[in-house]
């Protein structure tokens, strides 16, 4: 595996492996790896020739008052782990690589940025398909491998892909989980101890949602309230959102069907914990 720092060198490499017809794939992320990210590693390996993983903490994706600071990092063990799984290229580059000083140019997403985490973090998305629109320019896979543990940033991605021509096949990886069900994610370093015991309350919720369901209940207010419910019962957890939704444009829908699923912010102390599922397969 090579490290690359440059996007200079970066391409040069891209376009030998290109010239020898080899299909390319790229997994964007922030690093401090966990099984989620090496599942998209693997995935990504599965279905191209030449896997390049980008490790970049992307500060247009954090607010004013958000944790880019402190957001985790270990780069020596990154690069171990992605090694281990099998990436040809580790892209690592430095902030004025990214956004040199005379930066000036976002893509901003509408519609399906406004909603959900949206609501609470409204330039986050924008950070997001700016940095992975310069990605897929730089990098200019055949394919790329985002999680559904970001489920909205999947499909804010897959509209840009869309509306914007990019001739890239989005591929969204199952959300891996630890064994209690809590949703593997870089932050959950930042939850204490008790706040770790309580968060798997989360799956626990969502996976009675999906009992309702299959016992008949189709109403979502009704699921909601009971998920809600559930969910205060830890008494450390303070829900942002939880809401059917349309996996179309991620509108609320009133009625449970194939092509909703259920999504849940929820903060423990200082810590934002997102999670979503399906409740009924299409
Ligand atoms: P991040 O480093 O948090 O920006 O995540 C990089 C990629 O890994 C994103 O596409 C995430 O959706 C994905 N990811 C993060 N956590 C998980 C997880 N528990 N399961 C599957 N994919 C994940």
């Amino acid at each position: 595996m090579k490290v690359i720092r440059t996007i200079r060198e970066l391409r040069e490499e891209l376009w030998i492996q290109r010239s020898h017809g080899q299909r390319l794939s790229l997994v964007p992320t922030m690093g401090y790896f966990h099984e989620g990210h090496l599942s998209l590693m693997d995935l990504a390996r599965e279905k191209s020739d030449f896997v390049v993983v980008s490790l970049y903490v992307n500060p247009t994706q954090f607010g004013p008052n958000e944790d880019l600071a402190c957001y985790p990092r270990d780069f020596i063990r990154d690069e171990r782990l992605a090694r281990e799984r099998g990436t040809d290229v580790l892209f690592y580059p430095d902030n004025q690589e990214i956004y040199p000083d005379s930066f000036c140019t976002y893509v901003v997403p509408e519609k399906l940025a406004n909603v959900l985490c949206g609501r609470s973090r409204p330039t986050h998305f924008r950070g997001v398909t700016t940095i992975v629109a310069k990605l897929f320019n730089i990098v200019q896979p055949d394919l790329a491998v985002f999680g559904r543990k970001d489920a909205q940033q999947a499909i804010i991605i897959k509209r840009m892909v869309s509306d914007l021509n990019f001739p890239i096949e989005i591929v969204v990886a199952p959300i891996v989980r630890e064994s209690d069900g809590l949703a593997m994610s870089s932050r959950n370093t930042y939850l204490s101890p008790a706040e770790r015991q309580q968060a798997p309350v989360i799956f626990q919720a969502l996976t009675k949602a999906v009992e309702l369901v299959q016992k008949g209940e189709r109403r979502s207010a009704f699921i909601e309230k009971k998920i809600s419910q559930m969910i205060v019962t830890a008494d450390l957890a303070r829900i942002e959102y939880i809401q059917v939704v349309s996996e179309k444009d991620l509108q609320p829908v009133e009625k449970v069907e194939p092509g909703t699923f259920m999504a849940v912010a929820v903060w423990f102390g200082k810590t934002r914990l997102i999670d979503n599922l399906e409740l009924m397969t299409m």
